[in-house]
């Protein structure tokens, strides 16, 4: 039983030393064993025993062969099984050669030998020694003749070779305790080289952020001032480079975190609906005016409130994002976000697909390497660290999710991520109110875009949406067709890309009080649309979707009349505060106000607000509800409990990519006087700025009553 304990033991030792040191050993017992044959074979020679000859010159050819294998062979099971067949073997050859005198050999020179080799691997020489002089004495002692009775040969012969073991068990254990003193003095070595890498990256990267910070500040602050078009462009080009050298720091920063195990990550009650409002919007100021399609399929009927770190989702899904965007050169990206219910909430699944370059099979196992880049002479133009898919990565890992890539050269790639997360609240992010009555038409010629992913995919999310939803709707392509459809049918609501409405923008803004009218465009070179026309912003999803098909239920002036797209008035004297955590919302909100020629200042959490309604007299505040530390109802709350009078009476509005049925009592009572849902609709904006600027400060523009 003790020995079987000790071949555990010894397996365990090897198990834990793979790949290391008993593979050299191995090689020097296949190595003396054959010196021994061939020392044997030249005896038996000049002796003028030629059968021992050949006996023992095939044994040493199966030494050099064993030695061989063992060179080749990588594993240590391998190594085990060549080292049995190697005694199996050479066993056998005494067994079949020698007959008893066989037999002898085999157990007085074969099971010793290797007994000694295990055991002082295992417990050091010393046991091997004891062996070799329990052994000698046998042999030189009268005690040899209490048993099998041995040619005066092997008793001179067997202990020199017990002695020879031992000197060669010695060797080894000696090599092995100095190759382990080594590992472990350039493991130590290697873990503190590391160390001082991270810590030297994490340093330096927070060191170069803070002056970085207050380069992109002033660069801003330049921007916004009057000045010529040329130090504008090199103001824009500064921001735009320091942006990326930014990121670049932040990714070095996060991975030198992740590598010293030093990230964490902070969990913590979010919104859905403002996590993918915010990552949309980031990935189309990524896409810019590059010509190809942005396109998101989010299921409405994922619960919205969930619990998680939503900053650390919101970097993996920009980061694949970005990818996709940037090699991507035709066709489109496609983000789809659906749920699957589990027994401790849901699994998040975010998928991002394009029909970009594709990345090569032989490719696809390195790109989640450190600084692994690939295809770099198709891509060379492309900027990019290799940092972002192993960071995504080991953040997915942290959250116990997956992260998944398929790719087809030349094609495309997705990438699949699924995460668990907490679910605080199971309202669907959005849902429509009495779906029965609302029938929906799309008037989408998907015959425009060349490539097959774009038009397939459109076709999908519209019907997908649809079902989802569980609303009826129609898909058209031709004006003609979608004309005598609307002549025939009963439709509450038509949705329609930018090129569809100038077609026949005189038809569509005829029938625009009978039917809820949504134009959807790009941001950029938009074209205004009629009176009581919706203008969405592109991608359209379920969220902007089922904001213009609820409008009625959830604004606050549903008794207004819609008013048009066309800027109404300005008020340069007016003095607005824009509340976000995300910049690219920032910049988005900013950018909506600018027609209106309105002053802004931008705050990113609720203590900043507070600090800056002590310094300056907003006249009115867009405030983001979902922030961190401190969110949008509780930098309220503050407010009204303020000392000073004025803030407690300053109009505030909230802006909210939450569009559940509700959220009107919820913020009143919260304190806020208004809200405007996320993504941002022009209409809505000017609507409450109208009805909350103090009214002196609003100038009418003249000509905008001819529309
Ligand atoms: P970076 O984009 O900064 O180079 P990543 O780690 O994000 O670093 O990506 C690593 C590499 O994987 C990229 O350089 C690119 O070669 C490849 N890759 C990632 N996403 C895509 C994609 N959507 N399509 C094609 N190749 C991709």
């Amino acid at each position: 039983m003790e020995m079987f304990g000790d071949l555990g033991g010894y397996i365990r030792y090897l198990k834990e030393k793979r790949n290391s040191f008993n593979h050299n050993a191995l090689k020097l017992v296949y190595i003396l064993a054959g010196i021994y044959f061939i020392v044997m074979a030249v005896i038996n020679m000049v002796e003028d025993d030629m059968r021992m000859t050949v006996i023992n010159s095939a044994a040493s050819v199966w030494c050099l062969a064993s030695l061989i294998i063992s060179d080749r062979i990588k594993s240590n099971s391998a190594d085990a099984v060549n080292l049995i067949v190697f005694f199996t073997v050479i066993m056998s050859y005494f067994i079949v050669s020698g007959g008893a005198e066989g037999f002898t050999i085999v157990w007085l020179f074969i099971i010793p030998a290797a007994a000694m080799y295990f055991l002082s691997l295992y417990y050091g020489s010393l046991l091997s020694i004891i062996i070799g002089a329990v052994l000698s004495l046998y042999m030189w002692t009268p005690l040899n003749e209490l048993g099998f009775q041995y040619s005066p040969v092997y008793l001179t012969r067997f202990p020199i070779v017990y002695w020879a073991n031992v000197l060669m068990c010695i060797c080894i254990f000696v090599r092995v305790e100095r190759y382990e003193g080594r590992q472990q003095e350039l493991l130590a070595y290697a873990n503190a080289a590391n160390t001082a890498k991270s810590d030297f990256l994490a340093n330096m990267s927070h060191e170069i952020r803070t002056p970085m910070n207050a380069i992109m500040g002033m660069c801003e602050l330049t921007l916004e001032a009057d000045i010529s078009e040329e130090v504008r462009d090199n103001c824009e080009n500064i921001h735009v480079a320091g942006r990326n050298l930014l990121g670049i720091i932040n990714d070095l920063l996060d991975f030198s975190k992740i590598e010293s195990g030093k990230m964490e990550l902070i969990c913590e009650k979010y919104s859905l609906s403002s996590l993918l409002n915010d990552v949309i919007n980031m990935a189309m100021a990524r896409k810019g005016s590059k010509p190809i399609e942005f396109m998101v399929n989010v299921d409405p009927n994922i619960p919205d409130v969930l619990y998680g770190d939503e900053i650390r989702i919101k970097q993996i899904v920009i980061n694949l994002l970005t990818n996709a965007i940037k090699f991507t050169s035709k066709g489109g990206v496609l983000l789809s976000v659906s749920a699957r219910k589990e027994s401790y909430g849901i699994n998040l699944i975010i998928s991002v697909k394009d029909s970009g370059i594709g990345i090569k099979e032989d490719s696809v196992d390195k790109i989640f390497n450190s600084f692994s880049r690939v295809d770099t002479k198709k891509n060379h133009a492309v900027e990019g660290t290799g940092l972002g898919l192993p960071i995504s990565k080991r953040l997915v890992k942290m959250m116990d999710g997956v992260i998944t890539v398929n790719s087809e050269y030349g094609k495309g790639t997705e990438f699949r991520v699924v995460i668990p997360q907490k679910v605080i609240d199971p309202k669907p992010i959005i849902t429509v109110h009495e779906p029965k009555k609302v029938n929906v038409i799309y008037y989408l010629d998907t015959k425009k875009f060349t490539a097959d992913f774009v038009k397939k995919t459109y076709v999908e999310i519209i019907e997908l949406m649809h079902k989802r939803f569980a609303v009826r709707a129609k898909h058209f392509i031709k004006v003609e067709d979608l004309k005598r459809e609307i002549s025939s049918g009963s439709y509450t609501h038509l949705f329609m890309g930018r090129d569809e409405y100038l077609k026949d923008r005189a038809y569509f803004d005829s029938i625009a009080d009978k039917i809820e009218i949504a134009v959807v465009q790009e941001r950029t070179g938009y074209v205004p649309v009629g009176k009581n026309i919706h203008n969405l912003y592109k991608p359209l999803y379920s969220l902007s979707a089922g904001n213009v098909i609820n409008k009625e239920k959830i604004s606050f002036n549903t008794t207004s009349a819609t008013p048009s797209n066309e800027v109404e008035f300005t008020a340069p004297e007016a003095l607005v505060l824009i509340v976000d955590d995300n910049e690219m919302n920032l910049k988005v909100a900013k950018g909506l106000l600018i027609p209106y020629k309105v002053k802004t200042v931008t705050a990113s959490s609720g203590k900043d607000v507070l600090e800056l309604i002590k310094r300056q007299k907003f006249d009115m505040i867009y405030m983001d509800h979902m922030m961190p530390d401190m969110d949008g109802i509780e930098t309220v709350s503050h407010i009204r409990k303020s000392d000073d009078e004025y803030n407690r009476n300053i109009p505030i509005v909230a802006l909210t990519a939450n569009a559940v049925s509700g959220v009107k009592e919820m913020f009143l009572k919260a304190g806020f006087q208004d809200f405007v849902s996320k993504p941002i609709e022009n209409a809505a904006l000017q609507r409450s700025l109208k009805k909350w600027l103090p009214k002196e400060k609003i100038q009418k523009e003249q000509g905008n009553d001819d529309e």
